[in-house]
């Protein structure tokens, strides 16, 4: 019976072992905002070579009721199951061109971060598609979607593990050059080297507290670690002293640099860089253009324009 038992209180320690890791491995996907709910089909291609284009065709969407959830997405389990779920978005076309800055704007609740989460396909669509560089998200594997597509949060997630842990995570075989590299390119390299135990630094929770734009700054570094080919970013709302708000900016213009991004935007300085400023309301693009064209036609941009984005020339957002 030992001989029996034994094998089966190891093998009940390994089933913990693998949740432990799957828990972990949900929580890599959480900071990467990969967390796929979704399937990879069994003749699923890599996302294609070079420089990355992604556009929705006519794409529809509704959260799947909160029993359809499996275990993956806790927010949404932990939202209260109001029988079947409202079309979020409905019928949104748009093409952002290799390198392209794509802005999105529009009222909280419209869909911003819908439309970037179908990017990084953690939902399916229910209608319409969403292709990069021409394939169907649906028909890519998740592994190279995870390697093209790099999101930066409002809220950057730190594990409780050291600075080098942290980055790492975005590319397990970076060496500790690269990885100053891309702390100094993100604003943050001399605060990491004036601490006493440098990259070897436990942050989080019970680590080293880093401030709001100091995270942000060391997600930023995360990003540019990666080197994805798609750049997805919930611009931040959070109040950063201006010091650190300007070092975050900086970090951000390198991050976004040559590569195709679509940033939920809050500051006036990206709305006013992007190619293109869609406007959200209701899960539609209500308008689309450019700063001044949208100025000039005078209507729903120009609204957000005079009562949220104009009061100064950095004047950020509410936030969603
Ligand atoms: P925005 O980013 O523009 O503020 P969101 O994309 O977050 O808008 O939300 C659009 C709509 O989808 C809102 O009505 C919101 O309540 C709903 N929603 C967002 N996330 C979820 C979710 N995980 N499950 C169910 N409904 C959601
Ligand atoms: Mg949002």
């Amino acid at each position: 019976l030992m001989r029996l038992y034994g094998p089966l209180t190891s093998l009940s320690n390994v089933h913990v072992d693998v949740m432990t890791a799957l828990v972990s491995f949900d929580r890599v996907f959480e900071v990467l905002d990969l967390r796929p709910m979704v399937a990879e089909r069994p003749d699923a291609k890599p996302v294609p070579e070079g420089p990355v284009s992604v556009e929705f065709e006519d794409v529809r969407f509704r959260y799947p009721a909160a029993s359809e959830v499996s275990l993956a997405s806790l927010e949404s389990v932990a939202r209260p199951d109001n029988g079947p779920s409202q079309e979020v978005l409905d019928g949104v076309s748009f093409t952002a061109a290799p390198g392209e800055l794509i802005a999105l704007v529009g009222p909280s609740g419209a869909g911003k971060t819908t439309i970037t989460s179908l990017v990084s396909r953690l939902y399916d669509v229910t209608g319409g598609a969403v292709l990069i560089n021409g394939l169907d998200v649906r028909a890519a594997t998740l592994a190279s979607l995870r390697d093209t597509i790099g999101v930066v949060t409002q809220d950057a997630h730190l594990f409780h593990d050291t600075i080098a842990a942290n980055l790492r995570y975005a590319r397990p075989g970076a060496t500790d050059e690269e990885i100053w590299a891309a702390l100094r390119a993100a604003q943050i390299g001399d605060l990491v080297e004036s601490l006493p135990e440098g990259l070897e630094t436990v942050v989080g929770d019970r680590g080293y507290r880093l401030s709001g734009g100091e995270k942000q700054r060391l997600a930023i570094a995360r990003l540019l670690l990666k080197a994805p080919r798609v750049v997805v970013l919930d611009e931040a709302t959070a109040h950063l002293d201006s010091e650190s708000e300007a070092a975050v900016q900086r970090a951000l213009k390198t991050a976004l640099a040559g590569r195709t991004s679509l940033v939920i935007a809050h500051r006036l300085s990206t709305i006013r860089e992007a190619d293109q400023i869609l406007v959200v309301q209701d899960g539609r693009i209500a308008e689309r253009g450019r700063h001044e064209q949208l100025l000039a036609r005078g209507r729903i941009y120009a609204e957000l324009y005079r009562t949220q984005f104009r009061e100064s020339s950095e004047t950020v957002a509410p936030p969603d």
